[in-house]
């Protein structure tokens, strides 16, 4: 491609709120047939809140929402954000220091508030603790076929509770996948939640291919293998956590709401900070490209 024709094809694309990086990003979107998508913060809006508290015998919803909240405060992490938002509203006091605070990536948190263990995250990570979350796993599954986060809390290696955590779909997603569809492109959800979550979520958007449970680290491997298959593919994310999904595709595309190790990592930035414009950033592209074959 010519400087020219590049230029014109980067000009196309931002008035589409598609900010394309470089020549190389340009070239290989035209190409791109599968799009793998993030789905905390990418097909949802990303700010999550709690909708309901469910303790065990023995815990009150405040004693829930201050453990947790007070153990999740150093956290970055969305869910870590509907939890402190939920305990303030809560009025459960002012917020404690918590100590040993650790946070395994895609897992959870842990800390001790007031000589308390507090563990918060996932069933599985809560389970490689030692806690048996049998108890509250029913009430769990009803959380997840919401299409809701559910959310473990165990005190002292007992367990203490479940929050359901719902981040509602953007309003431009049904909009936008129709698009890449029409387009011919396949587009399969990559999340480090639940299968059962991620399901629901998929179903309602008609989303067929579900990579579920992705630790951080693996979101990269599930892009390596689609391209395996022959594919050529985009990755759309906005977490740090997608930093090296975003590198290792074809094409990494960055909400441009999305933290700056993720927009650093991606060859172009979505604007609206949604999945719009992809796919007529694609029809640029590819007018763009065989004007100058
Ligand atoms: P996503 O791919 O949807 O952005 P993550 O990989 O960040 O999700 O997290 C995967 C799962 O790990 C979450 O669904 C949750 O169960 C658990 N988790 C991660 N961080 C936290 C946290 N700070 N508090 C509670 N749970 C967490
Ligand atoms: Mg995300």
């Amino acid at each position: 491609a010519t400087p020219m024709s590049i230029m014109v094809g980067v000009g196309r694309g931002a008035r589409a709120g598609v900010l394309i990086k470089n020549a190389a990003a340009l070239e290989r979107l035209e190409k791109v047939d599968t799009i793998a998508v993030d789905k905390t913060g990418t097909l949802t809006v990303g700010k999550p809140a709690v909708t309901r508290v469910v303790p065990a015998d023995g815990f009150t919803d405040t004693d829930l929402l201050r453990l947790a909240g007070t153990v999740e405060q150093p956290s970055e992490h969305p869910l870590a954000r509907a939890i402190v938002n939920a305990a303030s509203n809560d009025g459960t006091g002012p917020i404690r220091p918590v100590e040993d605070f650790d946070a395994p990536a895609g897992k959870g948190v842990t800390g001790t508030v007031d000589r308390r263990q507090v563990a918060v995250g996932s069933g599985g990570f809560l389970r490689s603790l030692g806690v048996d979350t049998a108890g509250l796993e029913q009430q769990a599954d009803d959380v997840r076929r919401e299409g809701a986060t559910a959310v473990f809390i165990a005190v002292d290696g007992r367990l203490a509770g479940v929050l359901a955590i719902a981040d509602p779909v953007k309003p431009s997603t049904a909009q936008a996948l129709a698009d890449l569809r029409e387009a011919g492109i396949d587009v399969v959800m990559v999340t480090g939640d639940n299968p059962v979550t991620a399901r629901a979520v998929a179903d309602r958007l008609g989303i067929s291919r579900v990579e579920a449970e992705v630790l951080p680290d693996h979101k990269a491997d599930v892009v390596a293998r689609l391209r395996a298959e022959g594919r050529v593919v985009a990755f759309a994310g906005d977490g740090t956590n997608d930093a090296p999904a975003l590198a290792a595709a074809d094409v990494g595309l960055a909400m441009s709401t999305g933290t700056d190790v993720a927009i650093e990592s991606a060859g172009v930035t979505l604007l609206h900070g949604d999945l719009t414009g992809i796919a007529r950033a694609r029809r640029l592209s590819q007018a763009t490209m065989g004007n100058i074959r």
